[in-house]
């Protein structure tokens, strides 16, 4: 099967049809239009196998994984998303494989309404590459670098998940519940981008971003930019009965603060904001946890338990 065909059998065949794409896969590049008042939101994300997803990841999930890191990027800026693009990089052609791949995406297309517009195809290790599009109304896009001291800071879902299902993924662990060990295996290949929560949060939060390298990593993106400090109460992290079911509670503690790739949202509020925050919510049927508060020491991250200091010193995922 030649390149052509892959494009057209695979992806083109397969791609849903937006009103607001104008030309999509088969030319030299995609047009598509803006709509009045809204700006567009860019981000890409890669996935290397034996990097990102292990070797034995099913196909369905590597294309779905790559689509929702990608689209939780969009949620953290409170964008709505419309279009992606895909760089395959594939050792041969497996046809099998493919088919997998390219009914996960065609799945997560459909649910998400976005279309597939264009990528390119070629042989080498492999890895996905996405781009992903998407609009938000113009100067209403959430950043890292509007927190403030004296915000609430949140977190939606649980945190720790996907870490321990990556354990449990590598054979480092074993998870005795099945259904824990499914639903922990399933944070980690299946993370859900939490598109409602961000377009709901565009007026309310301050800051706002993903959590893909962990939480302490990744609070310290916003806290560097915003140019506060923060204390996170370590006993309000989110925990699912999964991961307390499966681990001592210390344990526990550091899957929620230092695993990667849950893709929940971390967020922060102004006392202001806070009852419309709550009806916001309410109103989108979705969950987000108070775990602690902003201050004024920048760059600083505290951890208490009750009244004392929690020690602690893992950091996140870093690549280098
Ligand atoms: P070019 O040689 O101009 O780069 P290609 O032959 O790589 O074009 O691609 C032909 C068309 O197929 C283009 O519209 C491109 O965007 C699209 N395309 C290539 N690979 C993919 C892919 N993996 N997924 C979706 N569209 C693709
Ligand atoms: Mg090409």
């Amino acid at each position: 099967m030649k390149e052509f065909n892959v494009i057209e059998d695979f992806f083109k065949a397969k791609s849903i049809q937006r009103k607001d794409v104008i030309i999509g896969i088969g030319d030299d590049g995609a047009v598509t239009h803006i709509p009045q008042g809204q700006a567009l939101v860019t981000t890409t994300d890669t996935l290397i196998s034996g990097v990102h997803f292990l070797p034995d990841t099913p196909a369905h999930a590597i294309a779905q994984k790559a689509m929702a890191v990608n689209l939780s990027d969009l949620a953290a800026m409170g964008a709505e998303p419309a279009w992606i693009s895909l760089s395959l990089s594939m050792p041969e052609v497996d046809e099998t494989w493919l088919e997998a791949f390219s009914n996960g995406l065609q799945q997560h297309s459909k649910y998400y309404s976005v279309q597939l517009i264009g990528g390119d195809t070629v042989k080498g290790p492999l890895a996905i590459t996405i781009t992903a599009q998407g609009f938000v109304p113009f100067d209403q896009a959430l950043t890292r670098s509007k927190a403030k001291p004296g915000d609430s800071l949140y977190v939606t879902g649980t945190l720790g998940d996907a870490g321990l299902g990556l354990h449990i993924a590598q054979k480092k662990c074993v998870v005795s519940n099945p259904l824990n060990q499914a639903f922990l295996l399933n944070r980690l290949n299946y993370p859900t981008p939490r598109l409602l929560v961000g377009n709901s949060l565009r007026r309310i939060a301050s800051a706002c971003i993903d959590i893909s390298d962990g939480l302490i990593a990744d609070i310290k993106h916003i806290l560097n930019a915003s140019q506060c400090g923060a204390t996170i109460h370590v006993d309000k992290l989110p925990l699912s009965p999964a991961l307390k079911e499966s681990v001592t509670y210390s344990q526990a503690i550091s899957y929620a603060l230092s695993a990667g790739d849950d893709y929940e949202l971390l967020f922060t509020v102004s006392e202001e904001q806070k009852g419309h925050l709550e009806t916001t919510l309410a109103n989108a049927n979705v969950h987000a946890t108070y775990i602690g508060q902003l201050n004024g020491s920048a760059g600083k991250l505290q951890l208490r338990q009750a009244d004392k200091p929690y020690e602690y010193s893992a950091k996140g995922y870093e690549h280098f």
